[in-house]
């Protein structure tokens, strides 16, 4: 397959800079935009440094339509990874109108600039919150969807846009139809083997791994555990997780999908990127001591609002349609996390 240009929006951030690593190590030529609104320009110095590739970088919103459609004009893009987005569930809640604004108008600007541009070919960053309670704690791509919280609904309403973008095409008999993986993320933890890029969260860390990290390395007291009296084995919620360089692995395959006789008359479809397993909270932290030797201290608090006791992916139809399963296992994920922290311990700053 030709190795065209990919304009990955939001590289700078935590799974977009792993993106570019693996696009660049595959021969992809890439070009990021970002706002830098929550990443430092930083760790494209570090992709660079990984691969030993430039790659160009432009600082720019996505929902500014002009400098949008001067970097279609300038750079010869085929596809786009869209990672650009707000993400942090408890501010969702908080300022709603600031993520619709941010995801779902941000994205109809990059679709509208692509259809101009003519670059119908799209990855998105779509997650596993799109999924509603079900009878089911394995989630596959036909479970019903029900996202709770205004960041998930916002993940929802911007696949249900792409899935009607798509099925216009058939109404028009596009000649140029869009190609659209969805891609529905479990919980994307640990950094690149080097050590030079992984996930600089702002503040207090709303996500476990994260908090685990601060708590081994001192920089916060006390791990809270949300609830042990779930209906799992231990008690504490279950989650799939899965290593980011397996994540960004998987849109590769994504890409190279997109480009098969599969998608030839186009086509909108999402798949699961898990692991197809969880883990509980407890057993985290048992593995992280057993990886890293550190102990995490924690204090079993009340359940978080809005928290599933257990949630892991059926990952069939990504390995079926797109030739793509995780390689890495759990004690990878908290080894490169603790390289990335301890060799990073202010992140970027
Ligand atoms: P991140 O915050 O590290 O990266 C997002 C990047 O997008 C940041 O660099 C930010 O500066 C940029 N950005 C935000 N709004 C922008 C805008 N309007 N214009 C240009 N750039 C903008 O987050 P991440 O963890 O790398 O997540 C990437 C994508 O994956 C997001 O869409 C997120 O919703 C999705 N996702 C993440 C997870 C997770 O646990 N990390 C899980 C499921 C889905
Ligand atoms: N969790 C926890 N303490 C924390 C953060 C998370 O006990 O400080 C639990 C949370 O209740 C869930 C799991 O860890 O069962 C994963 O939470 P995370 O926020 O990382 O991901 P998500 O909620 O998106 O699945």
């Amino acid at each position: 397959m030709v190795k065209h240009t990919v304009l990955v929006t939001g590289g700078a951030g935590y799974i977009g800079s792993h993106a570019c690593v693996e696009l660049l190590q595959s021969g992809y030529p890439v070009v990021v935009v970002d706002n830098l609104s929550n990443s430092k320009s930083e760790s494209l110095a570090r992709v660079e440094k990984i691969t030993g590739k430039p790659l160009s970088f432009y600082q720019a919103d996505i929902r500014d339509r002009k400098s949008l459609a001067e970097i279609f004009s300038k750079e010869p893009i085929r596809t786009v990874m869209h990672f650009a987005g707000l993400k942090a569930v408890g501010e969702s809640c908080e300022q709603p109108l600031n993520y619709y604004h941010n995801n779902v108008y941000g994205t109809m600007v990059l679709a509208e600039v692509m259809a101009e541009a003519k670059v119908r070919q799209l990855v998105f960053s779509s997650s596993a919150t799109v999924y509603g309670e079900s009878a089911s704690v394995q989630y596959s791509e036909n479970s019903p969807l029900g996202p709770i919280n205004p960041y998930g609904r916002s993940k929802a309403m911007i696949e249900d846009i792409l899935r009607d973008l798509s099925a216009a095409d058939k109404i028009i008999r596009a000649k140029l139809p869009w190609k659209i993986a969805l891609l529905r993320y479990f919980n994307p933890i640990g950094a690149h083997e080097s050590g030079l890029i992984g996930e600089d969260p702002n503040g207090i860390p709303n996500n476990l791994m994260p908090y685990v990290l601060q708590v081994a390395i001192g920089k916060l007291a006390q791990l809270p555990v949300f609830g042990n009296d779930y209906p799992t084995r231990d008690g504490t919620g279950i989650r799939d997780y899965i290593h980011v360089v397996d994540l960004v692995k998987g849109h590769l395959k994504a890409i190279e999908a997109l480009e098969s006789e599969k998608f030839a008359s186009g086509g909108c479809r999402a798949y699961n990127l898990g692991a197809g397993r969880g883990y509980s909270v407890l057993e985290i932290i048992e593995a992280f001591k057993r990886v890293t030797g550190r102990k995490v201290n924690y204090k079993i608090v009340p359940r978080r609002a809005g928290d599933l006791a257990e949630c892991f992916a059926n990952p069939e139809l990504a390995l079926k349609e797109l030739n793509w399963k995780v390689e890495k296992k759990l004690d990878d994920m908290i080894a490169d996390s603790w390289n990335w922290q301890c060799k990073n311990p202010q992140g970027y700053a």
